[in-house]
């Protein structure tokens, strides 16, 4: 079975114990206005051009046999006519300095173990494993199942990140064969959840419920990317809280606050980026927002980035 692969990331120590390689898959439905891998959004590999790289030498407009690349009129940018190209990525593999490259590739279950093979040993030095990562995990179910199954099969620690939408037949597919998950909570208010998202919470939070009761001895996490002015009031961090107090699986509450780190991507594949000049919350003002959760009594340990500041 083949799956569109991101990128592999080894020796993480982020997401989940130990170090794990992290396996990034292609494709997500939700469009989130902070995204930090905006490069994931699309389910197929993608044509990106990374300007600073670029020696105009211009191998890439003439190996491209659409006619769809050209300079710009004063010299400085290669650009790319979208309705002509036919992703064939022939002007990637001439571009020498990979000004010109692809976001994501097609690779089968066996090419993946392969990878994830090289990193056992160490997985047996620190606990670590592999963790599933977007994307959306979901929407390569049948090919997230196969590999995770492989992996348990082969003795290997297995935790996903899971964004939750879509239908719950797919969920089936994942958890059992995971380790432990964490899941991502957005905002706790549908309408909020539209408007800066594009998809409704309702679907996700329903997933997660169904999911503690129906798998309760496979640990989740959840993680709030805390973001200005979206995400991080009072009302909605309280919210997420209780709602996570529902969850007969939540073993943690973590608070991730938001960063730019992907803002460069958003120009490599020629988008927009609406939270370009949003600055990111210090990690006092992060500990002054979380600090609405004191007296709650909540049954699991609250967290900022990895470190424990409620048990
Ligand atoms: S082949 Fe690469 S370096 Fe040469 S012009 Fe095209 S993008 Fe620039
Ligand atoms: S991906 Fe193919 S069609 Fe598109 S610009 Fe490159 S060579 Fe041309």
């Amino acid at each position: 079975m083949e799956g569109t692969v991101l990128r592999i990331e080894r020796i993480s120590p982020d997401d989940g114990n130990g170090l794990r390689t992290v396996i990034f898959l292609k494709g997500c439905p939700l469009r989130c206005a902070w995204c930090s891998t905006p490069e994931s959004h699309e389910s197929e590999p993608e044509w990106y051009y990374m300007q600073s790289k670029c020696r105009y030498c211009g191998y890439c407009v003439k190996a491209c046999g659409q006619n769809a690349l050209s300079v710009s009129e004063d010299g400085s940018a290669i650009i790319r006519n979208k309705e002509k190209c036919i992703n064939c990525f022939r002007c990637a593999d001439a571009c020498i300095t990979k000004a010109i490259d692809v976001f994501g590739k097609k690779m089968t279950v066996d090419e993946v173990m392969k990878e994830i093979n090289k990193d056992r040993l160490f997985y047996f030095c620190s606990n670590g494993g592999i963790t599933l990562s977007g994307g959306d995990v979901l929407l390569q179910a049948d090919f997230a199942g196969e590999l995770l199954k492989e992996c348990r099969e082969n003795v290997i620690n297995t935790s996903a990140e899971l964004d939750m939408f879509g239908d719950y037949e797919k969920v089936k597919k994942i958890i059992p064969f995971l380790n432990s998950y964490f899941v991502d909570l957005k905002h706790m208010d549908p309408e909020e959840h539209i408007i800066w998202t594009g998809l409704s919470n309702r679907t996700i939070l329903a997933n997660i419920i169904r999911a503690g009761e129906e798998y309760p001895n496979t640990p989740m996490n959840a993680r709030v990317p805390l973001i200005p002015g979206v995400n991080d009031s009072k009302k909605n961090i309280t919210a997420t809280a209780e709602f996570c107090r529902k969850v007969k699986s939540c073993r943690s509450l973590e608070f991730l606050p938001y960063h730019r780190l992907g803002t460069a991507k958003y120009k490599y594949l020629g988008i927009g980026y609406q939270f370009e000049h949003v600055k990111p919350l210090s990690e006092e003002e992060t500990e002054e927002r979380i600090r609405c959760l004191n007296g709650m009594d909540l049954p699991f340990p609250v967290k900022i980035s990895g470190k424990v500041i409620q048990k």
